[in-house]
């Protein structure tokens, strides 16, 4: 049976064309209608990635340049909209570690035209590998080349995060998106809308979009209450980097650079992961431990030694990378358990985005993906109306549609945590047992690791953020 023949929807002429826009308005889950879904992307990708430019032309502020930020710019002024980005730091940066770009973010920036800006710079992976702690046996295994390049239509990227946020600069500049560093926001009137910076000098724009990170100023300006920040988890993160060039030299630790790819050691309350960035010269590190203390008390001079205290007796190869690191920061890690009660405020002018809203674990590596994602799904949602009066509607679909995504997010980040830090017995041998078709590359239709499983794999990567937002509109 052709395409257009199992789509009741379809008419004569998007028989002829080929094309499937009818299927958005379909449901029910489903991985077959995906691929008709991914048909259509391709041949509008051939197309040449142009953006419908919205009827109604905006000025908005952006509060905040990091990735969520210049993100959210990218795709607003994309559609049209003069938008300015004001940043606290006399100039943007990131920390120094890597940061993995799952499909469901990288499509978008692609489509965005972030190719050429990220040039040599990010690598595509080719599987993700889950070992066990103490002698980094292979317990999971999910393929991304080919299986998620051909599945989601897009690579899985690891980058250094200081290129991407460069990357994301370079095309918010060229899509004429201008960017003031030094210009820390002290206070909002979200009704105006309107925002006093630390200068004094006031200024007032249709839109106000805050984008300032997990101690957002703006998140009680819009809740109307006090300020609900993300709760610290009581685990806590070691980031560090480490020279290939001094891998390479060591027997033990030279092979896990055999291969582009993520590579996690899970252990009892504990995982590292790891991979390579900067085109390869460097291998980062992301090493996850209970911390029960007052992140206000940690000094951070001890860390190396504490660090690799904790991982003792793990796989001789990551303890070998360990005893390469010289110098490494610990991270709280702040994340909401529930969805926020809302992210626009109520007199439809000035919404919030990325951590500020939505902070979560970092266990799916989707945090900056979640806001990637919220920026394209606002540009096309103001897309969807036409009135400044209508932008009230448009930031209510656009919030109604986010918070139901970033909640499952957070969800899928906690659950993720619960699979990967089981103490050493029958839990973690039914987890290690659930993995093994992967493994064995069989087939089986679920998996305890969620990169792998079907359903939830699917649903993380799949995702259409701009799509949703249109299908929410039409109900
Ligand atoms: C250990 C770890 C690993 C992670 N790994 C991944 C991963 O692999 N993939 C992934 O997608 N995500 C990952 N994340 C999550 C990701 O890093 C964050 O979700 C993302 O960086 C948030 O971006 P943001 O722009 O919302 O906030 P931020 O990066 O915090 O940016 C906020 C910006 O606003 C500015 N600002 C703040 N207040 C003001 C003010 N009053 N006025 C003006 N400017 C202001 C700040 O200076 C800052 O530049 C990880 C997180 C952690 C902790």
């Amino acid at each position: 049976m052709s395409s257009a023949e199992t789509n009741s929807h379809t008419d004569a002429s998007e028989e002829s064309t080929g094309r499937l826009q009818n299927t958005e308005s379909l449901v029910y889950p489903t991985r077959s209608l995906h691929f008709l879904k991914r048909l259509d992307a391709a041949s509008s990708r051939a197309d040449g990635y142009k953006a419908e430019p919205s009827s109604l032309k905006l000025n908005i502020i952006v509060v905040g340049g990091g990735l969520g930020g210049l993100s959210a710019a990218i795709a607003l002024a994309r559609k049209g909209h003069t938008v300015t980005v004001l940043e606290a730091a006399p100039e943007l940066g990131e920390v120094g570690a890597g940061i993995q770009v799952p499909p469901n973010s990288s499509r978008l920036l692609l489509a965005w035209g972030i190719a050429p800006f990220l040039q040599g710079k990010a690598v595509e992976t080719e599987a993700i590998t889950l070992r066990r702690w103490r002698n980094g046996a292979k317990i999971g295994y999910t393929k991304l080349l080919p299986d998620f390049r051909e599945s989601y239509d897009a690579p899985y990227w690891v980058v250094h995060r200081a290129h991407l946020l460069d990357a994301l600069l370079q095309l918010a500049l060229k899509h004429g998106v201008t960017v003031q560093t030094d210009a820390r926001v002290l206070q909002y009137d979200p009704s105006k809308p309107s925002l006093t910076l630390h200068t004094g000098v006031e200024k007032t724009a249709d839109l106000i979009v805050a984008a300032d990170g997990v101690k957002s100023l703006a998140r009680p300006a819009i809740l109307t209450t006090p300020d609900t920040p993300p709760r610290y988890t009581r685990f806590a993160a070691y980031r560090a980097t480490v020279s290939t060039q001094k891998m390479r030299a060591d027997p033990r630790t030279a092979e896990l650079l055999d291969r582009p790819g993520q590579n996690l050691w899970l252990g009892p309350q504990r995982h590292i992961m790891a991979y390579s960035i900067a085109a390869g010269e460097t291998f980062n590190l992301v090493i996850s431990h209970p911390a029960t203390t007052d992140p206000a008390t940690w000094r951070q001079d001890d860390n190396v030694a504490e660090m690799k205290r904790q991982f003792e007796g793990w796989d001789p190869r990551i303890v070998g990378v360990l005893d390469m690191v010289e110098q490494t920061t610990r991270w709280p890690l702040m994340a909401y358990r529930d969805a926020l009660p809302r992210w626009v405020h109520r007199d439809g002018k000035m919404c919030m985005l990325g951590d500020a809203a939505h902070a979560m674990l970092p266990y799916m590596s989707q945090g900056a993906a979640m806001a990637v994602e919220d920026g394209a799904a606002l540009a096309e949602a103001i897309g969807c109306v036409g009135r400044k009066e209508d932008m009230g509607r448009a930031l209510g679909v656009w919030e109604s549609v986010r918070l139901k995504r970033t909640s499952g997010m957070q969800q899928a980040a906690w659950v993720q945590g619960k699979l990967w830090h089981f103490e050493d017995g029958a839990e973690q041998r039914a987890r290690d047992e659930s993995m093994r078709a992967e493994v064995e590359g069989v087939h089986f239709v679920e998996s305890a690791n969620q990169w792998s499983d079907p359903v939830t794999q699917a649903w993380t990567y799949a995702y259409d953020a701009e799509m949703e937002v249109r299908v929410a509109f039409r109900e």
